[in-house]
This record gives C-alpha cells, sequence and structure tokens, in this order.
C-alpha cells in the first residue's frame, strides 16, 4: 500500500494511492487505516511530505562505504543525530541553501516510519511498530560540520529534510537499489542491504533513547557519494520499489 499526503480542492488530507487516484482517509495512517469514501484523481492533487513527524532521526557512518571514505571505523552502535520537524518538506517543495551554508550535501536515505508509540522496544516489538519506508534527502552543510564538530545547525535548517514521495507499506527494506541524481547525474548509487544497521536493529536502538511518536522518522543513513548541489540543480532520490523525490534549490532569499 501506498500512502501520500495529498492537497486537493484547498484541503489536506492523507490517501492511499490506487493506480491514477487518491483515495481519502480521515486522518493519519498510524493507528490504522480509515477511509472518508472519497476518491480523487491523483493528477489534481498535490503531493505533499507523505508524514508529519514530531522529529526525524538521522543515522550517521550506517554505510561501511561511507565510514571508509572518511577514514573512520564502522561504528558499533548506531550514531544519532536530529533534524527539526521543521526541516521536513514534500516532492516538489524547494531546497534553500541558506547564504551562511558554504557546502551542502546531498544524502541519499531511505526512510523508516514509525506507526505508533515505541518505547523500550526489542527487536521484535521494533518490528511492528513500522508503517512503512520513504525517500529521504539528509542535506547537510559540510562546512558548518566540520566547523562546529556537532550536526544540529549543519543538518537543521528549513528544507534540509525532503520526504516522500509517499509511504510504502509492503516492501522488504533490505535489498533496494538506492540513488542520488543531480540534475540527471548518477551521484550516488548502492543497496540498502549494504546497511550496518537495519531498520528493525536502529527502531529498537532509538526507542531505548528516546519515545518514538506516532509518524516519527528514522533516516538510516547514506552510502558513499554525496556531492554538493548548488541553487539551479534539481536533486532527486530513487530508491527501487518505492519511487523517486525530486526537489530543485534554490538560494534562501
Ligand atoms: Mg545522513
Amino acid at each position: 500500500m501506498r500512502i501520500a499526503r495529498v492537497a486537493h480542492s484547498g484541503a489536506i488530507s492523507f490517501a492511499v494511492i490506487e493506480g491514477d487516484m487518491a483515495v481519502e482517509l480521515d486522518g493519519p495512517p498510524a493507528g490504522g487505516i480509515r477511509y472518508t469514501g472519497n476518491r480523487v484523481p491523483l493528477a489534481e492533487c498535490r503531493i505533499l511530505a507523505p508524514v508529519l513527524p514530531s522529529k526525524v532521526i538521522a543515522v550517521g557512518l550506517n554505510y561501511p562505504s561511507a565510514a571508509e571514505l572518511l577514514g573512520v571505523p564502522v561504528p558499533t552502535e548506531p550514531l544519532l543525530s536530529l533534524k527539526p520537524s521543521t526541516s521536513v518538506i514534500g516532492p516538489g517543495d524547494p531546497i534553500r541553501k541558506p547564504g551562511d551554508v558554504k557546502i551542502l550535501d546531498h544524502e541519499a536515505e531511505l526512510a523508516v516510519v514509525v506507526n505508533g508509540l515505541v518505547r523500550n522496544a526489542d527487536e521484535e516489538t521494533a518490528a511492528h511498530a513500522i508503517l512503512g519506508y520513504t525517500c529521504a534527502n539528509d542535506l547537510t552543510s559540510r562546512d558548518l560540520r566540520e566547523r562546529e564538530g556537532q550536526w544540529t545547525r549543519a543538518k537543521g535548517y528549513d528544507s534540509f529534510c525532503p520526504l516522500g514521495p509517499w509511504i510504502e507499506t509492503e516492501i522488504e527494506p533490505l535489498g533496494l537499489r538506492l540513488r542520488a541524481r543531480v540534475n540527471g547525474e548518477v551521484r550516488q548509487d548502492a543497496n540498502t542491504k549494504e546497511m550496518v544497521f537495519g531498520p528493525v536493529q536502529l527502531v529498537s536502538f532509538v526507542s531505548r533513547v528516546m519515545t518514538l511518536l506516532p509518524g516519527d522518522v528514522i533516516s538510516t543513513g547514506t552510502p558513499t557519494g554525496v556531492g554538493p548541489v548548488e541553487p539551479g540543480d534539481t536533486v532527486e532520490i530513487e530508491i527501487e520499489g518505492i519511487g523517486i523525490l525530486p526537489n530543485p534549490v534554490q538560494a534562501a532569499g
């Protein structure tokens, strides 16, 4: 099942995508799917970020290729940072590059969406707490990260977390081809089976640090190949079996 958040006729709702139709839900999908009975053509909808998380947890160095490139060991525990809810944007929304960011890197990532309140979950409980998966672009200012030695500002600007185009609920998350393209040129091309910690392990681990709320997102890290984007570029994240998340880059005015 593909679950999107759509704007149609001045209203915003969650919807299940069935072919070229959006089948409206009466609320967020976390916790249960309830239909309103309304169906609208997808072509008449604007697709928004598929989820409104209270927080986005970004996992660092979760692909050996990324650790290798930086010359650091693969972590023995997941390395976590937070992106604020206000950094989330949807497909087609502009990524705004601030004037005080010199190098803004794209990071193609598989994002896990949680379907309920999760706290101190073992892996079996964590597996049942996953609603589905979507594409994420964990935009990161390389210069701020290096200069400040921590990641809040580097990853936290408004628009630094494109998510979408929808949540795929029936997919095996390991073994998916993951790509980033900038202006059509492939910059990252890897497979989610390379991840050090898989989605279930990550949900369990994070839930023992902080309570996850319905709709919270864990972005599972990026493989090698990250690189800068500039105003005028379009960056696309594509994950096999999920879809394509395109975003133009603009200068923040
Ligand atoms: Mg990342």
